[in-house]
């Protein structure tokens, strides 16, 4: 006789509940009321054989012990007839006369992106978002019928919602349930369906909601609004409504985590000689102190002048990467007074610089990305 776990196809360390799983997958392809080949009907049996020993502690362990403590008439067939079933009818009995299905059910989940700018996103803010979903039928409040009617009682299943019919099998008569084709299980039928919805209690409508935007978001979050997803059928309760957040680009500034970056153009006589100005940030005007001989990459840091923090409080920094211009266009005498700086400044020659492994490294890197 072949092996039990090899039958099950399960692995000899497999848990009950794998075991189980296994069982009532094969259940499913072998049971002689789907499979009607002879070849099915006797793996059915092997099948079911290994599933009663190994579905038994004291039998799994004295099978496991060795191939003579297992008796082949150890389990006597009584395969668990509640696993079958479970195999057929999903597990605690449900499909056994549990009663007619609910015609209300949960309503879907939606999800909508939003677009919101860098500005918005320092501080917070609020917006109104359109959505288009399913909301209460104002007509029959949910109860699908036309006003002045009601549902009527399934003559079919007599409002249990199932229809029960004996089948022979291998293990003598099995009493199956399946859901009523004439009430689709809910036990009811409506004769007269509410004509604002054609009788599904819901109807498509847009609706403007309104949505506060914390500070701090950041593309690819999504926001979750409870209740304000789609109404579900015959009134049944609201899904979730999600806003998945899309930071649109910014010209000037971008973001590193809660700090914002930027560039700024420095005349090279303003980088030699220093300066002050005023640059307009996001939440308006900062002024700029350039010391003296500044260079390209290096990073002024305003503290606390970038992204209000989403967890925790406080803003990000503001880093402002110098980039050093050159001119392009001189005048005669313009050139002139440069030859003559060049005479009495000695500067070191051209040469290669090492490479420098520093806090600013990013900045560097987004000045020669561009
Ligand atoms: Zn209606
Ligand atoms: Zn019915």
């Amino acid at each position: 006789m072949a092996d039990h776990y090899d039958v099950l196809g399960v692995q000899p360390d497999a848990s009950d509940a794998d075991i189980k799983k296994a069982y009532r997958r094969l259940a499913r392809e072998l049971h002689p009321d789907v499979n009607p080949s002879p070849d099915a009907a006797e793996r059915f049996k092997d099948v079911t054989h290994a599933y009663d020993v190994l579905s038994d502690p004291e039998q799994r362990r004295r099978y496991d012990a060795g191939p003579q403590a297992d008796s082949p008439f150890g389990g006597g067939g009584a395969a668990g007839f509640s696993d079958i079933f479970d195999a057929f009818f999903g597990g605690g009995g449900g499909g056994r006369g549990s009663g007619p299905r609910s015609r209300a059910e949960r309503g879907q989940d939606a999800l909508l992106r939003i677009d919101v700018d860098l500005d918005e996103v320092v501080f917070g803010t609020h917006k109104e978002v359109e959505v288009d979903t399913a909301v209460l039928c104002e007509t029959c409040h949910g109860s699908c019928c036309a006003p002045g009617t009601s549902p009527r009682t399934c003559d079919i299943c007599g409002g249990s919602g199932h229809i029960q019919r004996q089948v022979r099998s291998l293990l003598g008569n099995v009493v199956t349930s399946a859901p009523c084709g004439t009430c689709r299980g809910y036990g009811t039928v409506i004769p007269n369906p509410c004509p604002t919805c054609q009788g599904q209690g819901r109807v498509r409508a847009r609706r403007s909601i309104p949505v506060d935007v914390p500070a701090g978001v950041d593309s690819g979050l999504r926001l979750q609004m409870p209740g304000q997803g789609e109404v579900g059928p015959a009134g049944g309760p609201s899904g979730d409504l999600y806003l998945e957040i899309r930071v649109r680009h910014h010209d000037v500034f971008s973001r590193d985590g809660d700090d914002l970056l930027a560039t700024l153009e420095v005349g090279m006589t303003d980088a030699i000689l220093g300066t002050t100005t005023t640059i307009d940030g996001l939440d308006g005007p900062v002024e700029l102190e350039i010391r003296p001989g500044v260079q390209s990459a290096d990073v002024l840091v305003l503290k606390d002048r970038g992204v209000t923090k989403l967890r925790g409080s406080g803003r990000g920094d503001l880093r402002v990467g110098v980039q050093v211009v050159t001119p392009t266009k001189l005048s005669h005498k313009e050139r002139q007074l440069v030859e003559q700086l060049a005479k009495s400044h000695k500067a070191t020659k051209p040469q290669l610089a090492r490479f420098q492994q520093g806090m600013f490294g990013k900045l560097r890197d987004r000045f020669f990305n561009f």
